[in-house]
């Protein structure tokens, strides 16, 4: 997956249905290609219907798919590769009620019905137990955009999570992250499922409170990893994430006429969907290179997870029902341009100062006494080779003075450290000298500039003898 020359990958899961479009909707064989097909007497609400067929290529459906299935065909692959440094997406796009949040988190209180978010921790938790030999640090955030503010679903002051004018989404160095959303340390498997539940809990919770709709809500879960090698001397570590993006629901609210608080949230979600839309529109035309992150909060903070540098995956929720066939059309396209994102992402390897320095410091120790048994059999006794101090470097300047002079005959070399202070001190004198020479010529003569021809004018009237000029 992270070969180069890949792309997002898409699969389609469909809602289960007693009355799927099997006339409607023709899975191919392959298990890669959708047509639809729609007869000229039906019209199931498609606006523009000129058309009538379409073809869709996809990595796989995932139809009458078990929790189990679904995780294994979308997921799985990718969080291996987070654990290696890679950072990996996971985002569920459809209209509402088509199966996002089932997908992502899933049915609770129904071990075997839980989504794609427990079933990562759970993998990213046994992985680290198998990987002796890394020391992995296990974080977690859970962000919630609505009507363009932030929410921290995570925010530990009170219950209720209120929209925070502190956080703000960054872009520096280390990648796209929300300033001020708290980030949870979680030890164990249970920690990090306890954070979801309680973000869950205070999404509902927030969602009465301050009347939201949560199916207008897009929520991005975070894993946060940074890994270590056991073995101290190793200074590399890799940081990586792993978003979990439950998108608000894709279905287009202009047609419905809503009003007030309605049309406000239709306008903002389709906005930010809309926004999304182009960003991948730029980004699967390898010619742009300007991608617009930077309308809408969403774009903004998955700005590094839509492809690019990050194992993406889009899993596109539909319904298979004829009435529902212009809105699965809707979710298909989008689904087809995601698909051509290129996605080729690579390690970004960090240092650990602290470790880089004890490394350093144990390899100097090796080398001074690699000069100490060099010193000993070439005879070469008392040679210290640390930096000199004021006294040493006087020493020397005095030796090069001497030489100048003619008092000294040659400057014995004793290390390249010496050679190093010996050059400059030559060049110390050396511009002591030059000054003290054009203090002499000032006294002696005016001196002009060369450009300046009035001054040079002016003098040469008056008969100056003593003229410089420079
Ligand atoms: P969305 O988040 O896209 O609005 P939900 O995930 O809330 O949709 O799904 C709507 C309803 O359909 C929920 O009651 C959910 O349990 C059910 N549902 C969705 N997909 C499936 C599925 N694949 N199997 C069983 N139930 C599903
Ligand atoms: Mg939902």
């Amino acid at each position: 997956m992270s070969a180069k020359g890949s792309n997002v990958r898409v699969f389609v899961r469909f809602r289960p249905t007693a009355n799927f479009a099997q006339d409607t909707i023709n899975l191919g064989e392959d298990n890669k290609t959708i047509d639809i097909h729609i007869k000229k007497d039906e019209k199931f609400g498609v606006v523009n219907n000129q058309r009538s067929d379409w073809s869709f290529k996809v990595d796989g459906f995932l139809h009458n798919a078990s929790q189990d299935s679904v995780y294994n065909a979308a997921a799985e692959p990718v969080v291996s590769k987070v654990l290696d440094g890679y950072n990996g997406t996971i985002m569920c796009y459809g209209q509402t009620g088509a199966g996002k949040t089932f997908t992502t988190t899933g049915a609770t209180g129904n071990y075997k019905l839980r989504g794609i978010i427990p079933r990562v921790l759970q993998q990213v938790f046994k992985e680290i137990e198998e990987r002796s030999e890394q020391s992995v640090t296990v974080r977690v955030s859970y962000l919630e955009i609505y009507n363009e503010t932030l929410f921290d679903l995570l925010s530990t002051l009170p219950d209720v999570p209120a929209p925070d004018t502190q956080m703000t989404i960054v872009d520096d160095a280390q990648g796209v992250s929300v300033k001020g959303l708290s980030i949870h340390h979680a030890s164990s498997e249970e920690d990090a499922m306890n954070l979801l539940f309680e973000g869950e809990t205070n999404r509902i919770i927030g969602s009465h409170i301050l009347n939201k709709n949560s199916s207008r809500s897009h929520c991005i879960f975070t894993i946060h990893l940074e890994s270590h090698s056991r073995t101290l001397s190793n200074a590399k570590y890799t940081i990586s994430k792993m978003n979990l993006v439950d998108l608000a629901g894709s279905e287009r609210l202009g047609k419905t006429g809503s009003e007030g608080q309605i049309l406000k949230e239709a306008a903002y979600i389709n906005k930010s969907l809309t926004f999304l839309e182009q960003a991948i529109i730029a980004l699967a035309d390898r010619r742009r290179d300007h991608i617009p992150f930077r309308q809408s909060k969403l774009t903004y903070a998955l700005k590094d997870s839509l492809g690019g540098n990050c194992n993406t995956v889009l899993v596109a929720n539909v319904y298979g029902e004829a009435a529902q066939i212009s809105e699965t059309l809707s979710t298909l396209r989008f689904a087809s341009r995601m698909k051509c994102i290129p996605a080729e992402s690579v390690v970004i390897e960090h240092y650990d100062p602290v470790r880089v320095a004890k490394n350093l410091a144990k390899e100097i120790a090796h080398l001074k006494q690699e000069l100490a048994i060099h010193d000993t059999l070439a005879n070469r006794t008392n040679v210290s080779y640390e930096p000199f101090n004021e006294s040493q470097i006087g020493e020397i300047n005095t030796q090069v003075r001497r030489y100048l002079d003619g008092n000294l005959h040659e400057i014995d070399i004793i290390n390249i450290r010496q050679i190093q202070e010996v050059c400059s001190q030559f060049k110390i004198i050396l511009s002591q000298q030059e000054q003290e020479v054009e203090a002499r010529l000032r006294q002696k003569y005016t001196l002009i500039d060369r450009n300046d021809y009035v001054a040079i004018a002016a003098a040469q009237k008056v008969g100056m003898g003593n003229l410089w000029i420079t």
